[in-house]
This record gives structure tokens, C-alpha cells and sequence, in this order.
């Protein structure tokens, strides 16, 4: 099926902990968009007990990049499994370097397809950490929470399915910070790619989050 012909595809960008899985799962309740979330596409296949997935969990737990060239490949399959579902398709955390935006722009070439807008979700350094060791994480459900300011009533426990929460092995402090430099030094040029080729919106990712949600509402609707 291809995507709806007004279909809009939008890209998230940030740091750790800048809120662009929230926001994800906000608009797919408030408007029903579709959304692919590269870590959690990524996790599933790091979690089968092949050598690949062996492979991609070791990369996932060092907090660094899989390689271009498998990303492309694990996500196209996924853009084409969502093709003509929403009026807007969020990709969250794809794309991440450079080689990944050329090749998802000669993807969606391939489909009569271009990006709608990218945006940048901004936070200072130290709200990353912070995020980031206070996130705990649903493994079967996939819900995120935040110990700070999003715990659920029973402490530990996953409200939607009742499963126990954990920690994600790349969270701990130490992996927080390599996966900040990783983002410094491979996501970050990519602001300057899609600036150039005016694409690129900049949403201030510290405001709270239903606040965000409008700019993002209001952003999508132009
Ligand atoms: P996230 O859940 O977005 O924090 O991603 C978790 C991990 O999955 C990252 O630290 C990478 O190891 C891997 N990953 C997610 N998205 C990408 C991507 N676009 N390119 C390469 N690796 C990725």
C-alpha cells in the first residue's frame, strides 16, 4: 500500500532524554499519528538470540551507533510496513548520521516521496542526564517512565501491563555520557544538513510536555 498521497513524514532529532519518545507517544494519542522509533525497532532486533542480534545488542549496550548500512535496511522494511496508515508518520531517532539522512532521502526518492520538516528538540546537557538516569523502562510493553516526575502508582510496576520495569543497560551514567558524545559527534551535524536545505525546525525540548505537544500539533498542522 503506498503512503497517503498528503501523507506528511516528519523526523525527530535530539539527544537522549529530549523528550522525542514522549512526544511521540503524545501525538499518537492526541492525533493518531504512526510513529517508527528506531531504538525500539532496533532493541527487538537485538533481542533475538542469533549472532546478528547478538551483534546489535553489544553495539546497543555501548551505548554506540549501529552501522549505517544495517539501520537503512531494518528501517526501510519499517517504513514499508507503515506505508499509508497515518496523515503523518513520525520517524523518531532515524536518521542519526549522515549516511543514514543521504540514504533515507534516495529511499524516499525511490517512493515519490520527500520529508515534510525535521525537528530539533533542544535540552541542555544536563537535562539529558538527568532524564536518562531517572527513565525506567517497560520491556514488554515498551511504556517509558520517569522516576521523577511519571512513577507509577505501584512502584517498579508497568501501569499498562503490569510487567516489572528495568533499567535499560545503555542508561547507566557512564553509557549516558558516551551516548551524549556519540550524538555530539555523528547526530549532531546533521542540524546543518537539513538547516541548509530548510527543513529544520528547532522546538524547545525543557518546556513541559503537553506545552511541547501543542508547538508540535501546531507545527504539524502548517
Ligand atoms: P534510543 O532508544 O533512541 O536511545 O536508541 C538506543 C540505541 O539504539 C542507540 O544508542 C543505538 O545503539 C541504537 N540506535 C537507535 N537508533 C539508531 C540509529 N538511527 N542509528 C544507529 N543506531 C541507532
Amino acid at each position: 500500500m503506498p503512503l497517503l498521497p498528503d501523507s506528511k513524514i516528519v523526523v525527530f532529532i535530539g539527544p537522549p532524554g529530549a523528550g522525542k519518545g514522549t512526544q511521540t507517544e503524545l501525538l499518537g494519542k492526541s492525533r493518531s499519528y504512526k510513529s517508527l522509533i528506531a531504538g525500539d525497532i532496533l532493541r527487538a532486533e537485538a533481542s533475538k538470540s542469533t549472532q546478528f542480534g547478538q551483534r546489535l545488542n553489544k553495539i546497543i549496550s555501548e551505548g554506540k551507533l549501529i552501522p549505517d548500512e544495517i539501520v537503512l535496511e531494518v528501517l526501510e522494511k519499517a517504513i514499508e510496513e507503515k506505508d499509508g496508515v497515518s496523515p503523518v508518520l513520525i520517524l523518531d531517532g532515524f536518521p542519526r548520521t549522515i549516511g543514514q539522512a543521504e540514504g533515507l532521502e534516495e529511499m524516499l526518492i525511490r517512493k515519490g516521496k520527500q520529508l515534510n520538516k525535521v525537528f530539533y528538540f533542544h535540552i541542555k546537557p544536563e537535562t539529558a542526564i538527568e532524564r536518562n538516569s531517572n527513565r525506567r523502562y517497560c520491556p514488554v510493553c515498551k511504556k517509558v517512565y520517569n522516576l521523577r516526575t511519571d512513577e507509577p502508582a505501584k512502584k517498579g510496576v508497568c501501569k499498562i501491563c503490569g510487567c516489572k520495569l528495568v533499567t535499560r543497560e545503555d542508561d547507566k551514567p557512564e553509557i549516558i555520557r558516551d551516548r551524549l558524545s556519540v550524538y555530539e559527534k555523528q547526530t549532531k551535524p546533521l542540524l546543518d544538513f537539513y538547516r541548509k536545505k530548510s527543513l529544520l525546525v528547532e522546538v524547545d525540548g525543557e518546556k513541559a510536555k503537553n506545552e511541547l505537544m501543542r508547538d508540535l500539533e501546531h507545527e504539524l498542522d502548517d
